[in-house]
Parts: C-alpha cells; structure tokens; sequence
C-alpha cells in the first residue's frame, strides 16, 4: 500500500511539473523572447476590452486575447513591438529632416503572402512591452534626432495601446503629429476610436482585383472593404497637407507589384472615381522578392516598364498630387532586417551623417 501511495504521489508531483512546463511551450501562452505573459503589468481595462472578443479589424476573429487566444493577426493583447526609430524612408513630408518616428508592431491582420516586413508580420519577431516603455522610447526620439511625428506602422491590431499610447505622450506635453501607417483592410467601426486621435492616416490601397486579393492576403473582401476604410479616414482628416512637414491629412499610398500591372490600373481608377484628382498619392516601385511566394511572376523586382506604365496611367487620369517612389533595383537602404536591433541601413547612415 504505501510503495502504491508513494507511486501516486510520483504521478501527481511528474502531473504538475508537466502542467507548468506545458503553460509555458503551447501556443496559447508562449512566452515571447523568454518572458512569460504574466511577468508584465497588465494593462489598464479600457485597453484590455476590445481583446476580449476581438473585432478589431475586418477578420473578426472574436477570440479572447486577454487569455493567450491569437486570431489571424497571430498576437495576443501584450503590446509587442519590433523597433522604434526615427525613419528616413517615407514621402518627404512624412519623414522630413528628423525623420519620421516609426513604432512597428509584431503580428499582421492581412498577411500578404509578399509582405516586405515578413519577418514581423508573419514570424512576429519583436519583444513585448508596456505603454509608459514605448512612450519612454518615443520621448527619447523626441529629444533627438527630433522626429516629426510618430508612426504607428500596421497598428491595426493593436489599435487601443495606440490610442494609451497617445494619451501618455499628450500627459507628458508631447504634442506630435500622429500618423497611422495601414494596410488599408481597416474595421470601420475601429477607425471611429482613432477620430481626434489620428492626424495622419497613411494608409495602402493594394488591390482593385478582389481574386488577387484573395490568393496573396485570403481577403477577396478587400477592395470594397479597404475603399470604405479610406471614406471614413478622408471624413475624419481630408486630403493630406504638405507644409512641408505634413501634420494632417490622408495619403494613399500603393505598392506596384510584378506581373499585376492591371491591379494597379483599377486600383487607381477606382480611387479616381471616389474622390477624384486631389487625392494625395503615393506610387510606390520597391517590391522586392522577400520570400518565395507561389505565384512565379512574383519572385523578381518589378520591370522599369511596368511602373512606368502605372505611373503614365495615374498621369492621365489627372491625379495632381503625386508621390512618385523610384528605385534603381540595386537600392537596400530600406529592405529591412528586423533581426537586427536598427532594421534599416538607410536609417543608421541618416543619423551617423548628422553625428
Ligand atoms: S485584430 Fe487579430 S484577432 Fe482581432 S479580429 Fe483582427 S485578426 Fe482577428
């Protein structure tokens, strides 16, 4: 009898050592760079709602990210973040001289099969960290090199610490251009909880072709989804401003991808018919084959060619304000590598050259 209660007792002790072992490796609960969900203050309720039953973004996954569940996003509600730095590498009156102050958040709602950042928003590099933490960071930005705005780069997920998070800067008197830097497939009613708290939306405008959308982001929704989103940013701010450091305004910006050349030609006739020639855009022609992607036409630069095609097309149709992002094919400043702790060449040589 007792080498039996001895056995049991082995059984139960090997049990709870099993149980503390499993909450730390399963998914749910997998502790990020080494720290454990818990070890970190817990935000405040206003911020934990919206995560209970997650409709922040058009996926509407409905999961509880306040107990470790991950949606498409793929990110709990701890505030996880990649890097924070002053970025040079945006429309000139977005980064200006200081650069722009660029916050890019682990974990994506879209997950484009392309995604240039695949390394955040697909393998969700990044460490977990607080609101006060990422302000602290922010106000050391402020100080030097003295960033413009903060950037607040697919935030989509984690859209209420943004809003705390602008909250703690206007305690502390820092009164910053807020700039929210999207993917363009936006929750309108998610939007609503940025009016008087976004000044900037940059958001994309990636496709026009809703089959396209469907085999490079599983979103077939996204053209009308991603047009609705825009109505609702240009109701809360208008057409970007250029003064020349922009401080209000929307800015569509549109990534020209190789062999879908007719995606960009509808993409920017739809945005012609819905608010016309004024509307502030950005064209851009950096794609790069970040990782093999399964549509063969898509793991290679984009041709000279191509862009200028859209380019002439966006000409025609009149459009007055052109940002107009032309690369060599050669350029890497702004291929970033989020292994490292300043992800962006071009970034370091901006700031050594003004030490
Ligand atoms: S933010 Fe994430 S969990 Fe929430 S609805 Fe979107 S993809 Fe799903």
């Amino acid at each position: 009898m007792a080498a039996g209660r001895r056995s049991l007792c082995l059984l139960l002790t090997l049990f709870s050592v099993l149980r503390v072992i499993a909450k730390k490796v399963l998914p749910g609960d997998k502790p990020v760079c080494g720290v454990a969900m818990n070890a970190f203050p817990q935000p405040s309720p206003v911020i934990v709602e919206p995560y209970r039953s997650c409709r922040l973004c058009p996926r509407r996954c409905g999961v509880n990210r306040v107990v470790g569940e991950r949606g498409v996003c793929g990110e709990s509600a701890e505030l996880r973040v990649a890097a924070v730095e002053a970025h040079y590498g945006e429309e000139p009156p977005i980064s200006g001289v200081h650069g722009s102050g660029t916050v890019f958040f682990s974990g994506c709602s879209l997950r484009c099969a392309f995604c240039q950042n695949y390394q955040i928003s697909l393998f969700h590099t990044g460490k977990v960290t607080t609101v006060p933490q990422l302000v602290d960071r922010l106000e050391e930005l402020y100080r030097s090199p003295g960033i413009h705005n903060v950037n607040f780069v697919t935030p989509d997920h984690f859209l209420p610490h943004t809003v705390a998070v602008v909250e703690e800067l206007h305690r502390r008197g820092l009164r910053l251009p807020i700039l929210y830097n999207m993917s363009g497939y936006a929750e309108k009613d998610s939007l609503k909880m940025l009016q008087g708290v976004a000044d900037i939306y940059l958001p994309d405008y990636k496709y026009a072709d809703a089959d396209l959308a469907r085999a490079l982001s599983h979103a077939p929704d996204y053209p009308q989804i991603a047009l609705d989103a825009l109505v609702e940013m240009v109701r809360q701010v208008g057409f970007l401003d250029e003064r020349p450091i922009a401080e209000r305004g929307v800015l569509v910006r549109h990534l020209v991808l190789p062999g879908h050349i007719q995606n960009s030609l509808d993409a920017l006739t739809t945005l012609f018919l819905e608010f016309g020639r004024d509307l502030p855009i950005s064209l851009m022609s950096q794609y790069w084959p970040a990782r093999p992607v399964k549509q063969p036409e898509m793991n290679r630069r984009l041709a000279r060619n191509e862009f200028e095609t859209v380019c002439e097309h966006a000409d025609a149709l009149g459009f007055r304000r052109l940002f107009v992002q032309r690369t060599d094919g050669n350029d890497d400043d702004f291929l970033p590598d989020f292994r490292r702790e300043r992800p962006f060449k071009g970034n370091i040589r901006n700031t050594d050259n003004k030490d």
